[in-house]
Order: structure tokens, then C-alpha cells, then sequence
């Protein structure tokens, strides 16, 4: 279970990054992306990083 962020349309703002209480997102190449395995979908609340993402790309994987 985790969340994947569609690469053509993540500008790299960097908002999700910092939201995220497992630390499952960071930069690679010129998009963000999401660890898997780190990636918890915030154990049942409303994703942290989903809800900051000013360009809805964060989706379930
Ligand atoms: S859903 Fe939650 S745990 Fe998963 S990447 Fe987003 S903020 Fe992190
Ligand atoms: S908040 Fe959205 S657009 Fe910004 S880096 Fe994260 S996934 Fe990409």
C-alpha cells in the first residue's frame, strides 16, 4: 500500500517532501517520488503529501 506521484505532472516544488511523516518522498532526477516501502498512506488518515500537492499528482499507486 503506498501512493505514487505520475511523474508528468509533478513540477518539483518540494511541498510534499516536508509533509511527509516517514520521510518516503524525495527528489530523483527532476521529479519527486515516493519509496514504497516507506510509504505508509499516512495510516488510514488523509495523505500528508496528497494534500498539499498543488498539482493533484499524487495518486494511489
Ligand atoms: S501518503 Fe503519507 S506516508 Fe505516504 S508518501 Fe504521502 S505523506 Fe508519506
Ligand atoms: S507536491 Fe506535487 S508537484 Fe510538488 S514535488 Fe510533490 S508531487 Fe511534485
Amino acid at each position: 500500500m503506498a501512493l505514487q506521484i505520475n511523474a508528468d505532472d509533478c513540477t518539483s516544488c518540494g511541498a510534499c517532501e516536508f509533509e511527509c511523516p516517514n520521510a518516503a518522498i524525495s527528489a530523483k532526477g527532476d521529479v519527486y517520488a515516493i519509496n514504497a516501502s516507506a510509504c505508509t498512506e499516512c495510516d488510514g488518515e488523509s495523505p500528508k503529501c496528497q494534500a498539499v500537492c498543488p498539482t493533484d499528482c499524487i495518486v494511489k499507486a
